[in-house]
């Protein structure tokens, strides 16, 4: 726990968010910023800098998080698709500086670019 971090602040409940999904280490809620409708972060329970931080032990349940999020979202915002991003280190453009992974949902035509 890093008193100065947000998803730490919201993980632990400090600061109130909606929950979409989750399980032993990780969690989900909506993006403060949707990029789409439904734009969604899975974030770890304890404070990981990077995806490179994650112990291989936590995949499982990052991928369930991952999973379940996605069909989640995709149900409630009748999405036919997802991506799934992950930014680490600042270079790739990681503001928040406790792991997280964006849940994208995604429609046909809906103008959201990837790359470029
Ligand atoms: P990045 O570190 O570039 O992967 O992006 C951080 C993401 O966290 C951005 O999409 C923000 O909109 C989102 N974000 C930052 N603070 C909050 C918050 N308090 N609740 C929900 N999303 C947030
Ligand atoms: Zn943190």
């Amino acid at each position: 726990m890093d008193k100065d971090c947000i998803f730490c602040r919201i993980s632990s409940g400090k600061i109130p968010a909606k929950r979409i999904y989750e399980n032993a280490g990780f969690f989900s809620i909506p993006d403060a910023n949707p990029q789409t409708d439904g734009h969604s972060l899975v974030i770890s329970r304890q404070h990981f800098k990077t995806a490179l931080d994650i112990p291989a032990s936590l995949g499982s349940e990052l991928v369930d998080c991952i999973k379940n999020t996605s069909i989640k979202i995709m149900k409630e915002k009748n999405a036919n698709g997802f991506n799934v991003i992950g930014n680490n280190f600042e270079s790739a453009g990681q503001a928040v500086h406790h792991v997280h992974f964006h849940v994208i949902p995604r429609k046909k035509g809906d103008g959201f670019k990837v790359v470029g």
